[in-house]
């Protein structure tokens, strides 16, 4: 039995392409499927499906993945990714997503650093409607037994021996009985949104927690230091709430007050993406205007948006808002900043998926493939679902499906140390960086580790160290990581940034070679 951890589209890709080849599998996760970090998504996926003449080709989607991601993504494997979006956007559509379409075929919609309208999207959506149809794709299989859900149940650790994965070790969150399930793993357990608690627009279900601990028992993760901030989210409790790029996309403009005047900034500074740049460099320019005493409040203008997209496309866009900000912002500017969005960075995996532990796979956001420094919107939806698939081709067959009880060690963190450690990494890892903010979250850090901590706290406190470490190392501004005091990029270092433990951390480069070893 196969089990997978995580029931995302990263994970219900996997299932499915599973349970299609009459293989069996486990699909364990925190929240039922319908919870999954997933559905937020809005702006939508991209392939280069052409549809509407739109001169685009598969060749173009790889240039701009490419050039988006700073050269630090792998060449061979984003290859592989928008080849395969185009049947896989076409397989979403047979199997029941209502992708928006104009004259009976799929329309498109535009997305910052492409220079092609090719996001397919439903209305702002479209992760609610991805995973609804693959929710409902999986209970065909669920009904002959071929995918068994464990919902509302933590994995907590793996069985690890001599450098191979025997199974895990999981628990019922309703009953707080543990198990141990046997079989090769499947990791699709999201970004690590729970290093930042409140800072983030992902699911706290993402706590990182279980990938803290696999670190400490060897697991290799990869350009942790590559941590995506989107321009266009609102502080609410608890949270950030994301505006899509899709705001952008439709029309929407980056505005702030000077001398009491309106000044679209972003038109003025990047005259050729204009509004549409990549997320690092609105990021960024944000940060300027924020820092300019000329300036007051970073806001986004929608109001040109002619009002039948305010009807159809943007209908729930306009709606959210409403809800949450009370604010209509089809006839007034709303102030936004930008929010930690999305980690290019985690477990290193190879070109079938495999992590450097035997048995071990890893797909979706948790896993560091295809997005390099900097990822595209609407290419992550799609590196979930491509990337779930290979994992599952990938898989060998030979497991068990037995399950026993076993002790329950699981040590609990809480919430008030997690803040903690999110204070400390956000102020070394913001969105301008240099050595001096790294190197003292490091030093609080350090003393985090000599104080009293449970094993959860320590793997956590750990992983922590193990991105800072990696932030300071790189000496170079590349994609989402700039360095002020290294502004320009270095070719020499157009390198993927290996993090592994043994006893101590260690941070090495390697050649970007898709992992293989
Ligand atoms: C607000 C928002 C909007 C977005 N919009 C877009 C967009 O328009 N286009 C785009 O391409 N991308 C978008 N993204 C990014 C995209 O949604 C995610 O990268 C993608 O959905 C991740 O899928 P996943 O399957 O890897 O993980 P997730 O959907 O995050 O699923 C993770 C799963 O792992 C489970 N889990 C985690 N830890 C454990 C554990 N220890 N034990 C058991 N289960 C566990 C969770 O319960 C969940 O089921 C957006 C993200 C956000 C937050």
């Amino acid at each position: 039995m196969i089990n997978i951890v995580g029931s995302g589209l990263s994970g219900l890709s996997a299932a499915i392409t599973l349970a299609s080849n009459g293989i069996s599998c486990n699909l364990i996760s925190v929240q039922e499927a319908v919870r999954a970090q997933s559905v937020m998504a809005e702006g939508g996926i991209n392939a280069a499906l052409n549809t509407m003449n739109e001169d685009d080709d598969v060749s173009l989607h790889f240039e701009d993945t490419y050039k988006g991601g700073a050269y630090l993504g792998e060449q061979s494997a984003i290859k592989g990714l928008t080849e395969n979006a185009v049947e896989i956007v076409k397989w979403l559509n047979s199997i029941g997503v209502p992708f928006e379409t104009k004259e009976g075929k799929i329309a498109w919609r535009s997305c910052g650093g492409q220079r092609k309208k090719r996001t397919a999207y439903v209305k702002s959506s479209t992760g609610k409607m991805l995973m609804s149809a693959l929710i409902d794709e999986a209970r065909k299989y669920e009904i002959e037994g071929l995918i068994k859900r464990y919902d509302h149940h933590e994995v907590y650790d793996l069985l690890i021996e001599n450098g191979a994965c025997k199974g895990l070790k999981m628990y019922d969150i309703y009953t707080d009985k543990a198990y141990e399930v046997y079989g090769p793993v499947l990791l699709s357990t999201g970004g690590l949104t729970g290093m930042f608690p409140g800072l983030t627009t992902g699911s706290r279900d993402n706590t990182g927690l279980l990938v803290s601990r696999l670190f400490l028992k060897g697991l290799k993760l990869a350009n942790l230091e590559m941590i995506q901030y989107h321009p266009t989210t609102i502080n609410i409790t608890g949270k950030r709430l994301l505006v899509s790029e899709a705001a952008r996309g439709e029309g929407g403009r980056f505005m702030t007050y000077r001398n009491n005047e309106p000044y679209y900034f972003m038109e003025d500074m990047y005259p050729e993406f204009g509004n549409l740049v990549t997320r690092d460099v609105a990021s960024r320019a944000i940060y300027k205007i924020q820092h300019d005493d000329s300036c007051k409040g970073v806001y986004l203008d929608m109001t040109g948006i002619d009002p039948q997209v305010w009807e159809g496309r943007l209908s729930d866009m306009r709606k959210e808002l409403l809800d949450y900000i009370n604010t209509d912002i089809s006839e007034k500017p709303f102030m936004i900043e930008p929010g930690i969005h999305y980690f290019m960075g985690g477990i290193r995996v190879d070109d079938r998926h495999r992590t450097n532990i035997k048995n071990l796979y890893a797909s979706g956001e948790c896993a560091c493939k295809y997005h390099g420094a900097n990822r595209l919107g609407g290419n992550s939806l799609l590196g979930a679902i491509y990337g779930g698939k290979v994992a599952a081709e990938n898989i060998g067959s030979d497991s068990h499906n037995e399950i026993m009880e076993i002790a329950n060690d699981y040590v609990k963190l809480n919430d008030s140390y997690s803040e903690k450690i999110k204070e400390i990494l956000v102020s070394g890892l913001g969105i301008i960086r240099n050595e001096e903010s790294i190197s003292n979250s490091i030093r609080q850090i350090d003393e985090l580790l000599k104080s009293d901590l449970n094993q959860a706290q320590y793997a956590k406190t750990i992983l922590a160290k193990a991105m800072l470490m990696s932030a300071l190392k790189r000496k170079e501004s590349r994609g989402a990581h700039y360095r002020e005091d290294y502004p320009e990029t270095n070719d020499d270092l157009r390198k993927t940034a290996v993090a592994s433990y043994k006893d101590d951390i260690l941070i090495e480069y390697t050649d970007i070679d898709g992992g293989n070893e």
